[in-house]
């Protein structure tokens, strides 16, 4: 007799819950149902290149995916300001829209928003180019006055690549355009080596670009943006202004064990497990909001619900980044291998980062070239 598959529910299909879900059902021994509020999957760390080419190219269906993988894919949008960790823990079932899902084990994969919501007449948003990319940016840019000035706000990994993206596109269609970044801290992409924010401002310098570091927004109304920057309050022009002043974890960030266990009151729970950029985990494993750690992240739950169902030990997460890189503009980048101090700029780094983002996407198409750092 056919024993009935074990139920798993995973919410959200971004990089460690489709990492997650595709493992699961590929094991054949539980019964898998992602649930996410989109229709389809965005390979978001290709965002900034949606300034040239539609967004289209860097999205999935989920119900082809869920074909693909053999698992079921439920659209809907989880209330998580609502989401009652202890009950679902003790009730095996969540809401999700109108239905009520039992659920054997639980992955939380609901990743990180927008931190800023600033929105308004040319003000373009994450969730906005998360919609409907940056072609939208570049059709308004065109259509404007003589002279257009483009501002992002925030110079991490997202507003600079962006920043760069979008430069070089349209001074290619005319050199009309002024750009500028304004950024809180005193140096670009904050986190990463000092190299990184060397070669950046080189680049921008080379491309006439105004920085101001250490450099807050406050407000913008009616093109002009008013900051407060080292000498106090200040208000420059901008024509259109990206606001990429980063992410905050949804729906909160997610304590949880080093094998990816959601720690109820301190005790980990047994059958709640959280992945990404919503969760951090104890242990040495990297914690960064990263593509590379979520996806670890979510290979290391899928690895333990399996090892906790037949009984058997789990794996310690442990993943360490040998790597990371920022491209700017098509072409040239910045990033470290193997060691932070040693950086490689230009083409070779954004080689390299095309080369790493590739995994993903063969793991998508079912080849599965990852090498987990599991124990
Ligand atoms: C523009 C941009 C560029 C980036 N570039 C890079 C890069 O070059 N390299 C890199 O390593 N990292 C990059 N990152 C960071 C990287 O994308 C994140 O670290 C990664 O996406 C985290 O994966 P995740 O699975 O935790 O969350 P996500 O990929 O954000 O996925 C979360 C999923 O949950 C769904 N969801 C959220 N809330 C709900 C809800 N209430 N109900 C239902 N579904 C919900 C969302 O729709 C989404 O599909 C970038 C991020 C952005 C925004």
């Amino acid at each position: 007799m056919q024993t009935e598959r074990k139920k798993i529910i995973v919410l959200g299909g971004g990089y460690a819950g489709l990492s997650t879900a595709v493992l699961l059902s590929r094991s054949g021994k539980f019964q898998v149902t992602l649930v996410d509020s989109r229709e389809r999957f965005l390979n978001q760390i290709h965002l900034h290149k949606t300034v040239s080419e539609p967004i289209d190219h860097f999205q999935i269906p989920y119900t082809e995916l869920a074909d693909r993988f053999d698992f079921q894919f439920l659209p809907g949008k989880i209330d998580t300001a609502s989401l009652d960790l202890a009950k679902l823990e003790t009730t095996g079932r969540i809401r999700v829209m109108s239905e009520e899902l039992p659920f054997d084990y639980l992955a939380i994969c609901t990743g990180a928003r927008a931190r800023s919501h600033d929105s308004g007449h040319h003000i373009y948003t994450l969730d906005y180019l998360k919609e409907h990319g940056g072609e939208g940016i570049v059709s308004e840019a065109m259509v404007t006055r003589e002279h257009t000035t483009i501002t992002v706000i925030g110079g991490g990994a997202t507003g600079i690549q962006f920043l760069f993206e979008l430069h070089d596109f349209l001074r290619k269609k005319s050199g009309r355009f002024k750009f500028q970044i304004v950024q809180m801290d005193d140096r670009l992409v904050p986190g990463m080596p000092r190299a990184f924010h060397n070669y950046t401002m080189k680049r921008l310098k080379d491309r006439g670009i105004e920085c101001y570091l250490s450099t807050r927004f406050i407000e913008a109304a009616n093109n002009q943006l008013k900051l407060e920057g080292p000498d106090g309050s200040s208000e420059i022009s901008s024509d259109l202004t990206l606001m990429l002043s980063g992410v905050e974890p949804v729906p909160e960030l997610l304590r949880c064990n080093v094998y990816g266990q959601l720690l109820l009151n301190g005790r980990p729970s047994n059958r709640i497990f959280a992945a990404g950029d919503c969760s951090v985990y104890e242990g040495s494993g990297l914690n960064s909001f990263t593509a590379q750690t979520a996806v670890r992240k979510g290979r290391t739950i899928a690895s333990n619900i399996e090892a906790l169902d037949a009984n058997k030990p789990m794996s310690r997460y442990k993943y360490q980044e040998l790597g990371y890189f920022l491209s700017l503009g098509p072409w040239d980048g910045i990033g470290w291998i193997v060691f932070p101090f040693n950086t490689i700029a230009g083409p070779p780094a954004f080689a390299i980062k095309e080369a790493i983002e590739m995994q993903f996407q063969f793991f998508l198409k079912g080849l599965d070239t990852y090498i987990d750092w599991l124990s």
